[in-house]
């Protein structure tokens, strides 16, 4: 069967600009196919940035966490690093911003070992699997007092 509209393959599949990801456009399928690869995070400037022609590919909830780099005793620890991602196509950005020193952030590796906090915070790929762990699980955004 033919349509009629018939737009081009390009038309109907469409990923993260820039990264080589596709995915059915409208087809309910999560995954892309074709890459033979496994699905990885890909940062962006801003997560579900509308395409040239202003429509997003994906309606995926996006989800925000903020976090400290530097120690209290640190003349950068109002300098915080604001992650934002959506778990259904996997882009993800980072961007600096400014916490006030007396507000507290929620904190997604709290209760977790050492070593496994070091683990995640060295790599915002490995975190990124953690908050996204926390959300399917329902942990994450965490409820507010
Ligand atoms: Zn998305």
């Amino acid at each position: 069967m033919r349509h009629a509209a018939g737009g081009s393959a390009a038309d109907r599949w469409a990923g993260p600009a820039g990264t080589g990801t596709r995915w059915p456009v409208g087809t309910g399928k999560r995954w892309p196919v074709g890459t033979g690869k496994r699905w990885t995070w890909s940062k962006v400037s801003a997560v579900h940035a509308p395409d040239g022609r202003g429509s997003v590919a994906c309606d995926g909830p996006v989800y925000a966490y903020t976090y400290r780099l530097y120690p209290p005793s640190d003349p950068s620890f109002e300098r915080c690093v604001s992650l934002r991602w959506c778990s259904t196509c996997r882009e993800f950005s980072g961007a600096m911003v400014f916490v006030p020193r007396g507000e507290e952030l929620p904190d997604a590796l709290a209760g977790l070992p050492g070593p496994e906090r070091e683990r995640l915070e060295r790599s915002e790929v490995k975190l990124l699997g953690h908050l996204d762990r926390l959300v399917r699980r329902g942990a994450w955004p965490p409820p507010r007092p």
